[in-house]
């Protein structure tokens, strides 16, 4: 297949592709070979003033349409994304790197999750409430904020890109996206698709660009809501400019979540889970388990199944379906992540399996090995910092108040996890873990059903489920009088 995906302009304003050769040009990398797949142009202030302005006309007549109509063309885009999910696979491993293994099943079949959810509960999702007061009576009615916006992370750029602007729009919002300078592709082609489904131009736009052109769409006048998927620090500066225009917010950030494994666990599986929450995606996956807490009686078996499983693994070509483990997003990921081994292997961690680049294709791209630590001790770098990458941290653990206490020690509240054999302890368990989305015997399963967000630093608001609408509107209040008004005066 060819490499080449050079898109027909660098962003996509008022239902088509637009260039201005003025902002500065950047290239997208694939990060298996390090070949350029495609040579764009960040936003200068220009675009994103003919963006938030398409979106803000378009808004209004978007939100003139029934919720009924809005959810019939996301519906619609739901089905074309599902006819083109092996192009939009491929591409999304080009963007990434992620294994296609990966990508045909959870990328953008889990953006037309959100849309097929969100345009399915838009007829009855959006009703106010009638409050009787006696003769008078109010209602309520769900309004949408205007202009929002979605600032995307590099790790899911086509499901981030669904997941923020189906709940936006099925709420009567228009949307301006701007996707990770690290993988700019799959955005312009979901925007493509609306417009295919039938979305009015404007209604939902992509620009391209970084940590300069964020801030330029977070301050505008116009934007009435920012909604971003980051890291911890770029949350916090996003949410102290929008905090400035007193702007709607939602924060998806990053995590340093806990997976306990008790003894009495069924360990193939506690196993299973764990890799999945520290492998997949090369362990770019913000609600990762990465400090696997396993309790001192099963931790020998524990380890051997978890280090033969881990060796077996597939490292290679991303394109090739036998591929379990693709590079890294950049080679500056990747050379973050060694970093953070190195610091391991320093502060006294004991490496069980990988610990570098695997053989086999280093100089090709930004690859590094599935890792496993055991011995970790709670104060160690490897312990405390999000890494992003295929790093697992294991830690012994004697009793349930101790996990308990040692699994919250964190500024991070983002996911949890427990698996254990007896039922009481695990509903116990996740009733006093903090975080905002927890697991019992499995890990990182994230059905748009279900609300998904988190708690302390790892942010506020939630995507996912019906909860997703109140976070893009917002009520507005009636009060009815049947009768005269009796004033005093
Ligand atoms: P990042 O914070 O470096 O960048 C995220 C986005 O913010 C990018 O589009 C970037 O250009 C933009 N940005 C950077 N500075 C900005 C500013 N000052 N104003 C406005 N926009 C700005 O994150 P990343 O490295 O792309 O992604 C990895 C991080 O994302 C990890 O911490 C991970 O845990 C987190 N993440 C969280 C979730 C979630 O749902 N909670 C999902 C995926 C990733």
């Amino acid at each position: 297949m060819t490499l080449k995906a050079q898109p027909k302009a660098s962003h996509f304003i008022d239902g088509e592709y637009v260039e201005d050769t003025e902002g500065a040009v950047f290239q997208s990398i694939y990060p298996a070979t390090g070949e350029v797949v495609a040579t764009l142009h960040a936003a200068t202030p220009a675009i994103v003033e003919r963006a938030v302005a398409s979106a803000k006309t378009a808004q209004k007549e978007w939100a003139a349409m029934s919720p009924t109509a809005r959810g019939r063309i996301l519906r619609r885009a739901a089905d074309i994304i599902r006819e083109r999910n092996r192009a939009l696979s491929e591409l999304e491993t080009l963007d990434t790197g992620k294994p296609i293994q990966e990508t045909i099943v959870a990328d953008s079949t889990s953006g037309a999750d959100a849309f097929e959810f969100f345009g399915g509960i838009a007829p009855s999702a959006l009703n106010g409430d009638y409050i009787p007061l006696g003769g008078d009576f109010a209602y309520t009615k769900r309004v949408p904020l205007g202009v929002c916006v979605g600032i995307g992370a590099w790790n899911y750029p086509q499901q981030i890109a669904c997941w923020k602007a189906a709940p936006a729009l099925v709420a009567g919002n228009a949307m301006v996206f701007k996707p990770s300078e690290n993988t700019p592709l799959g955005a312009l082609k979901i925007a493509e698709i609306l417009i295919e489904a039938g979305l009015p131009k404007g209604v939902f736009n992509v620009i391209q660009g970084d940590r300069d052109t964020g801030p330029l769409l977070v301050n505008h006048p116009d934007v009435a809501k920012v909604s971003l998927t980051g890291s911890v620090p770029t949350g916090r500066k996003v949410a102290a400019a929008a905090a400035g225009h007193l702007k709607h917010v939602t924060m998806e950030l990053g995590g340093k979540s806990p997976l306990i494994v008790f003894d009495d666990a069924d360990i193939e599986s506690a196993v299973g889970g764990a890799m999945l929450g520290n492998f997949y995606s090369s362990g770019q996956v913000c609600s990762n388990g990465t400090r696997v807490f396993v309790q001192r009686g099963a931790k020998q078996r524990f380890l051997e199944n978890l280090k033969s499983r881990t060796d077996a693994m597939v490292i290679g070509d991303p394109m090739e379906e036998a591929t379990q483990i693709g590079p890294l997003v950049s080679k500056a990921q990747q050379q973050k992540v060694l970093a953070y081994i190195e610091k391991g292997k320093a502060e006294g961690a004991t490496l069980i399996t990988g610990g570098g680049i695997p053989n086999h294709v280093a100089g090709q791209g930004a690859y590094v090995q599935p890792t496993v630590f055991a011995d970790v001790t709670d104060g160690m770098t490897i312990a405390r910092e999000e890494i992003f990458g295929p790093v697992m941290c294991v830690l012994d653990f004697d009793d349930e108040d101790e996990v308990i206490a040692r699994a919250n020690a964190t500024e991070f509240g983002l996911a949890g996890g427990v698996f254990t054999a007896d039922i009481n302890r695990a509903h116990r368990v996740v009733d006093q873990l903090e975080a905002g989305t927890l697991w019992i015997n499995t890990y990182n399963i994230c059905p748009v059903e279900m609300p998904f967000g988190g708690s302390k630093q790892s942010g506020f608001g939630r995507e996912n489920s019906a909860t997703a609408l109140n976070h893009y509107s917002e009520l507005k209040t009636v009060y009815v009088a049947t009768g005269k008004v009796e004033a005093p005066y």
